[in-house]
């Protein structure tokens, strides 16, 4: 028989120290959710199961003894560090779910130049490891745009992406090893070597697994020489979309690495640029790395975009101004909550990914039947953030006023309908669904699609690594499967 939210609390208590667990009703209602119900939230409206109780971990043995106790219980465990999901990650699912949030476990294990890598507990803050790494002359090369918001086991477990990446790469490229605790308490490590062809890259089993297989608790990342004083801002306007999108492919396909390769449309970039580029679109490059590969790669992408006439340049200052603030920390998401509640007026965004050849109608057909379909939107706009040899991504980002309805409608009004044609048209075309925020709880209903004959290989993995379906159950593979 299933035990009870008080049976629960009190055999934790036997497991951790009584003050590492919380119980109140606020934060159990505040950690029932995240991102994607933020709207009801403000509002005070909390619909999920709430959480018997948030254990906060100090260590790796912590973490296995609330997980092994779930797992013989078979109680859910939602794994939580940074709290800046955006896909319903951390709603709890079910009944009497124990939040574990890893974020005291922030501990900078070892900083190693001479292998280039660093390893930090789950907890540890990016902004906080990468601040420490740029003192010494290095960088994680993880940029996010929640840097000072997210933490190393939420950013591994989402299979995050910075805003550098063209250079550096998503965290499955920065990946050396890792630790991770599994439910039925079993600790494993992936050991940190340069490469290895011994069977399959585990190390993707468990980067990307959003919390529904294993709790992440140590991270093993590459760090790269940062040098600040070659840095290279580009900056064009031009008038299609089109064109940008055929820069961008010239760019990565002849080999270029640019850290920073962004093509905004004119409604995105309205929000970002308008006292540059008005109802024009906009390209924005960054080079850099040691002088002659800065030098060479600003020097090349110059000469692309010179091919084409429409672009003009713009002053890079510009473009290194915008840069400097465009993360997110804890004063912008109260700023954005006294909006929401003062203006009814909300943004959300859907990323997807394609290739080359399908991306420019892709994000023609989602604009044009977004604002088709949806009733009282503000703005709908779409970039290009981290492109590929072989594509690129999309990132769509749609305010919304919520008018004539309850809180609860503005997902069924307006967030879903627009996400389910994002990703309905993107899957029909051939790409991903979901290039960096996860699966979350609220595109689990075409997992299947974008999964396709591979979707057995998923599907036993759950079965392999949760048997007793206890691992942040509804995230990434629906509840009824
Ligand atoms: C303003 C803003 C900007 C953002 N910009 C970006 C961006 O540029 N790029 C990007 O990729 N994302 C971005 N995100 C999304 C989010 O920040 C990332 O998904 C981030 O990686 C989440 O890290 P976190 O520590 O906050 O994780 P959490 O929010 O705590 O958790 C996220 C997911 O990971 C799971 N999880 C957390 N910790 C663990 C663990 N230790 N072990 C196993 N599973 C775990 C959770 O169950 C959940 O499913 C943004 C979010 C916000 C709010």
């Amino acid at each position: 028989m299933a035990l009870t939210r008080v049976q629960i609390i009190e055999k934790l208590c036997k497991i951790v120290c009584e003050n590492q667990i919380v119980t109140d009703e606020q934060v159990m209602k505040e950690s029932s959710v995240d991102r994607f119900r933020r709207f009801e939230a403000y509002h005070g409206v909390f619909r999920l199961p709430l959480p018997a109780a948030v254990v906060h971990v100090h260590s790796t043995e912590d973490v296995a003894a609330v997980l092994k106790f779930a797992n013989a219980n078979r109680i859910n465990v939602v794994p939580r560090t940074g709290h800046s999901a955006t896909e319903g990650g951390l709603e709890t699912a079910l009944e009497n779910s124990i939040v574990v949030d890893g974020s005291a476990m922030n501990k900078i294990i070892d900083i190693d130049p001479n292998n280039m890598q660093a390893t930090a507990q789950c907890g540890v803050s990016l902004q906080e490891l990468d601040d420490r790494l740029r003192e010494m002359g290095y960088t994680t090369g993880h940029s996010p745009q929640s840097k000072p918001l997210a933490q190393m086991g939420g950013l591994v477990a989402t299979r995050s992406i910075g805003q550098f990446s063209t250079l550096y790469g998503g965290i499955e490229d920065m990946v050396v090893g890792l630790e991770a605790v599994f439910p039925d308490g079993g600790i494993a490590r992936i050991k940190n070597v340069p490469r290895r062809a011994a069977g399959p890259d585990i190390r993707h089993v468990i980067i990307g697994n959003e919390g529904a297989l294993c709790y992440i608790t140590e991270v093993t990342v590459k760090i790269f020489k940062h040098f600040p004083e070659n840095i290279r801002f580009l900056g064009y306007t031009l008038n299609h979309m089109k064109t940008g999108f055929e820069i961008l492919r010239e760019v990565m396909v002849n080999g270029y690495r640019p850290s920073v390769a962004r093509l905004y449309d004119v409604e995105d970039g309205s929000c970002h640029f308008s006292h540059f580029a008005e109802d024009k679109c906009v390209l924005i490059f960054v080079a850099e790395g040691v002088k002659p590969i800065a030098d060479a790669t600003a020097l090349a992408i110059k000469e692309i975009v010179a091919a084409h006439d429409e672009c003009q340049q713009v002053d890079p200052k510009l473009i290194e101004r915008w840069f400097a603030h465009l993360n997110w920390d804890p004063a912008n998401l109260a700023l954005e909550r006294t909006e929401i509640i003062e203006t009814k007026n909300i943004c959300n965004t859907t990323e997807i990914s394609a290739n080359w050849s399908i991306i420019y109608d892709l994000y023609k057909v989602c604009m044009q039947r977004v604002s088709d379909e949806i009733p009282d939107l503000t703005l709908l706009g779409a970039h290009s953030s981290h492109s590929y040899l072989n594509g690129t991504n999309l990132y769509f980002v749609y305010f919304y006023n919520v008018v004539d309805c309850e809180p609860e409608e503005e997902l069924t009004k307006y967030h879903l309908p627009i996400k389910k044609i994002i990703v309905e048209e993107t899957i029909r075309a051939g790409g991903s669904m979901c290039h960096h925020h996860g699966v979350g709880k609220h595109r689990t209903q075409w997992i299947k699609e974008e999964y396709d004959s591979s979707y057995y290989i998923l599907e036993n993995l759950k079965k392999a690594f949760d048997p007793n379906g206890v691992m942040n159950m509804g995230t990434i593979i629906p509840l009824d499967d």
